[in-house]
């Protein structure tokens, strides 16, 4: 590619296997999960998210997204169970959205698009840290959550407020405080299976967990999402919309439901 890899005509997800050749690798995401065939495995265990110590730092552009960050240094806010084994910690979270309401998330159920997802990304502590952890099978698992348009999100709104800061890639600002607990769903019913990153270097190293019911944003509040700009500063504008992987081949994976 002459260019970085992007969202766009000439750099889209079309394009990254040039630069990327695991983009048709066995075990690539998204997929679309259809709840016929997925199979509910009663092994598997309830999820435990300890998020109540978690350190948030900064929120930054980085030309693709928006990743809120966090101290990753200590065991302060880790996922495990469900599918896991040991214990992962939180490094950041991201959103996945549309240029409308119709579309923007990466998952899809029976083939049906939401407005958003959301990612937070944990990587397994017995990997040291989360760039060796990426290399291994099981050394990353990312929770996986719908936005579906509804009520506005509370808990959502402290992140929307601070994206007029990082508004071109490279901006970054100091976002500390923040609870991540509030923008998980009630109940935490989940789909699971053997992924990838969705974005290049598209590894192949993410234990998926997806969450069965969404949380809710206005459209109102989508709308904050396509403020952000893909350019950096000076550069001509284009929207950061539509920011997406489309679903993958499933490739002989089983999804497994922790739920009937
Ligand atoms: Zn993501």
């Amino acid at each position: 590619m002459s260019h970085h890899w992007g969202y766009g005509k000439d750099n889209g997800p079309e394009h990254w296997h040039k630069d990327f050749p695991i983009a048709n690798g066995e075990r690539q995401s998204p997929i679309d999960i259809d709840t016929k065939t997925a199979k509910h495995d009663p092994a598997l265990k309830p999820l435990t998210t300890s998020y109540d110590q978690a350190v948030s730092r900064k929120i930054l552009n980085n030309g693709h997204s928006f990743n809120v960050e966090f101290d990753d240094s200590k065991d302060k806010a880790v996922l495990k169970g469900g599918p896991l084994e040991g214990t992962y910690r939180l490094v950041q979270f991201h959103f996945h959205w549309g240029s409308n309401d119709g579309q923007g998330s990466e998952h899809t159920v029976d083939k049906a698009k939401f407005a958003a997802e959301l990612h937070l990304v944990h990587w397994n502590t017995k990997y040291g840290d989360f760039g060796k952890a990426a290399q291994q099978p099981d050394g990353l698992a990312v929770l996986g959550i719908f936005l579906k348009i509804g009520n506005a999100s509370q808990g959502l709104q402290k992140v929307l407020d601070a994206l007029g800061s990082i508004k071109t890639k490279g901006k970054s600002a100091d976002f500390t405080n923040f609870e991540p607990c509030c923008l998980l769903p009630e109940c935490l019913d989940y789909w699971t299976y053997p992924g990838s990153l969705t974005t290049p270097p598209l590894l192949e190293s993410v234990t998926w967990i997806v969450l069965k019911e969404p949380i809710t944003i206005s459209s109102e509040q989508m709308g904050k999402f396509r403020i952000l700009n893909f350019n950096a500063e000076g550069e001509p504008e284009e929207l950061m919309v539509d920011n997406w992987r489309p679903a993958q081949p499933l490739k002989g994976r089983q999804v497994r439901a922790s739920f009937k």
